[in-house]
């Protein structure tokens, strides 16, 4: 495991506990001293990807997790909220214990949790995924998210999509058409 300071390729284990997902490592380099953390994770037999074109590709957590982060570029969200969207993804990839999975179920699982993390991040997401097919059916979702369907639309930590109008606009923004 080199190390990510000096580059040296010996360290030691400091300290070692299992996480949800895998083992969570503390170690410190032999060189220099600094320590860093590993995860070990467990990899479960190959999963592969049916792409639309009928194509199939291994499954690339790297590639999941570029998208997310295509999606979520310049948005504020905080620090290892899109490597762990891409892991809870993984995991329920894996857990659905099939050896393929359609790219649509994997870009269904990812505007789910954008969804649920940034406004913006999804629509951003949807319009390449979904390729809404006009500004109207773009329109339609946004003003989906703006207006709420139901209480769970917008978690009490999102981010608003739009600037929100000052008091008593909770009561301006039930009122519909
Ligand atoms: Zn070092």
């Amino acid at each position: 495991m080199q190390c990510p300071y000096c580059g040296h390729h010996d360290s030691k284990v400091i300290d070692s506990r299992s996480a949800s997902d895998g083992i969570r490592r503390r170690r410190q380099c032999l060189s220099c001293g600094s320590r860093f953390t590993t995860y070990e994770r467990v990899q479960p037999a190959s999963l592969f990807v049916v792409k639309k074109d009928g194509r199939r590709e291994e499954f690339n957590r790297d590639k999941l997790l570029n998208g997310i982060r295509k999606a979520c570029e310049k948005r504020p969200l905080p620090t290892g909220s899109l490597d762990k969207l891409a892991s809870d993804i993984e995991a329920e990839l894996y857990q659905l214990g099939k050896a393929e999975v359609s790219s649509r179920d994997i870009g269904d699982l990812v505007m789910a949790g954008l969804k649920n993390l940034d406004h913006v991040a999804y629509i951003r997401f949807a319009s390449v995924y979904r390729k809404f097919a006009d500004i109207t059916a773009l329109k339609q979702e946004i003003d989906t998210l703006v207006n709420g369907v139901g209480e769970t639309a917008r978690p009490a930590d999102q981010l608003p999509l739009f600037p929100q109008p000052r008091a008593p606009a909770r009561r301006q923004r039930r009122h519909r058409r």
